[in-house]
């Protein structure tokens, strides 16, 4: 077992959460990442390259024993649970009136009920340790509400919901819980998006670009390794929640 602590971030195949888990590996920490269906590779080499040992497991996070199996075999490799970045999510846009069902479920699924069953495995291991940071992605959207988002927009704005109690509930354990609010940040996610309408939303970004997942990743490290900010929000988004 390792004297290191110990990160788990999930979906860190790719985006964002790649990017988390190379912070994490950076400040010294051991790395868990889960993956859905790419395998992540390249994280893994570059994690380990800082010097970190890396668990790698492929599963669903919507799935309630897969988070159960994944905090577990965290804890099993390393020993403890001290940060959960809950990174992994999906977009399904459409119109409200021609949402399908298996569209608003699944994202509701992997985003809300996949930060849900993570935070409910992880916090068991820290409430013994008394210790322990959990970070949750949400997005500007889950304030703000998005035409063609009604699905992806509550399923952040559960998280936020979802943040703030589990924030209340665990302060006087030593566990901080906090929010992540992305604006627009260049990953795969926003790729599939015409440069013409990448333009109109920088547009309206007072610093009129879009963010890096490093952008994102430092604050994670931030409020992971803060001991007294707890059940906030933060926004990473240039200024387009102002
Ligand atoms: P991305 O490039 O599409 O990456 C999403 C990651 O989540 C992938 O690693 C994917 O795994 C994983 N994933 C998806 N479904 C999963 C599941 N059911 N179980 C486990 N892993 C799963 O997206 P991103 O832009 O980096 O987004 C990361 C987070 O930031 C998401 O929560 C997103 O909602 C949030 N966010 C992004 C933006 C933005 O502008 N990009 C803005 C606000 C919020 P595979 O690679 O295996 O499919």
């Amino acid at each position: 077992m390792s004297d290191k602590k110990t990160a788990v971030i999930t979906g860190a195949a790719r985006g964002i959460g790649k990017a988390i888990a190379i912070a994490f590996a950076k400040e010294g920490y051991n790395i868990v990442i889960n993956y859905h269906s790419n395998v992540p590779e390249a994280t893994v080499a570059e994690c380990e390259k800082l010097g970190a040992q890396v668990l790698s497991l492929q599963g669903d996070v919507s799935d309630f024993n897969f988070a159960k199996d994944f905090i577990q075999s965290a804890k099993k490799e390393f020993g403890t649970v001290d940060v959960l970045v809950n990174n992994a999510g999906i977009t399904r846009d459409n119109l409200l009136l021609g949402m399908k069902e298996e569209e608003f479920d699944s994202v509701i699924n992997t985003n809300l009920k996949g930060t849900f069953n993570m935070i409910k495995h992880a916090s068991k291991v820290m409430l013994k340790q008394k210790s322990g940071s959990i970070v949750n992605i949400a997005s500007v959207v889950g304030v703000t509400g998005n035409a063609g988002q009604a699905n992806y927009a509550a399923s952040k704005a559960g998280v936020i919901g979802l943040t703030k109690s589990a924030a209340k509930e665990l302060a006087s354990r030593g566990i901080t819980v906090n929010a992540i609010a992305p604006g627009f940040i260049e990953t795969d996610m926003t790729n599939v998006l015409t440069d013409e309408q990448k333009e109109k939303i920088f547009a309206t970004i007072p610093m009129n670009k879009a963010g890096q997942p490093e952008d994102v990743a430092e604050a994670a490290v931030f409020l992971a390794k803060h001991g007294y900010i707890t059940g906030q929000v933060v926004n990473v988004c240039g200024g387009l929640c102002i």
